[in-house]
């Protein structure tokens, strides 16, 4: 049994995901030049080191500018999507049924007394 919080989150999944992605998709066909999912692959990575970086400067006590993460998340997201767009990669049908993986292994863990 689908507990009622991750029932919402596919349903909303489901309305407005792949609207967004399409929609992402439509805009970098228009725009940008085409560019290969190893591309976007590296992009990703290179975004999320760069967010890394920002939260490690401030884990050692630097003060970053909200801004900042707020502007490597965004780039983080972008290159998710237009890396599944590359790949043929439906992030709305990998999404759910990933999460309904998690909440299976979460309930097998929460009946045998166990945190997951
Ligand atoms: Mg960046």
């Amino acid at each position: 049994m689908i507990n009622k919080e991750l029932e919402n989150l596919i349903q909303n999944l489901i309305n407005q995901l792949s609207t967004i992605q399409n929609n992402f998709d439509d805009y970098q066909n228009q725009y940008f030049e085409k560019k290969s999912s190893q591309f976007f692959c590296l992009e990703l990575n290179g975004e999320a080191g760069e967010l890394a970086n920002l939260e490690k400067k401030e884990w050692k006590g630097k003060n970053i500018e909200f801004a900042k993460f707020e502007d490597e998340a965004a780039d983080v997201f972008i290159a998710l999507i237009n890396y599944c767009n590359a790949k043929q990669i439906k992030l709305e049908d990998a999404l759910i049924n990933k999460l309904r993986r998690i909440e299976q292994i979460r309930l097998e863990s929460e009946a045998k007394g166990e945190k997951y």
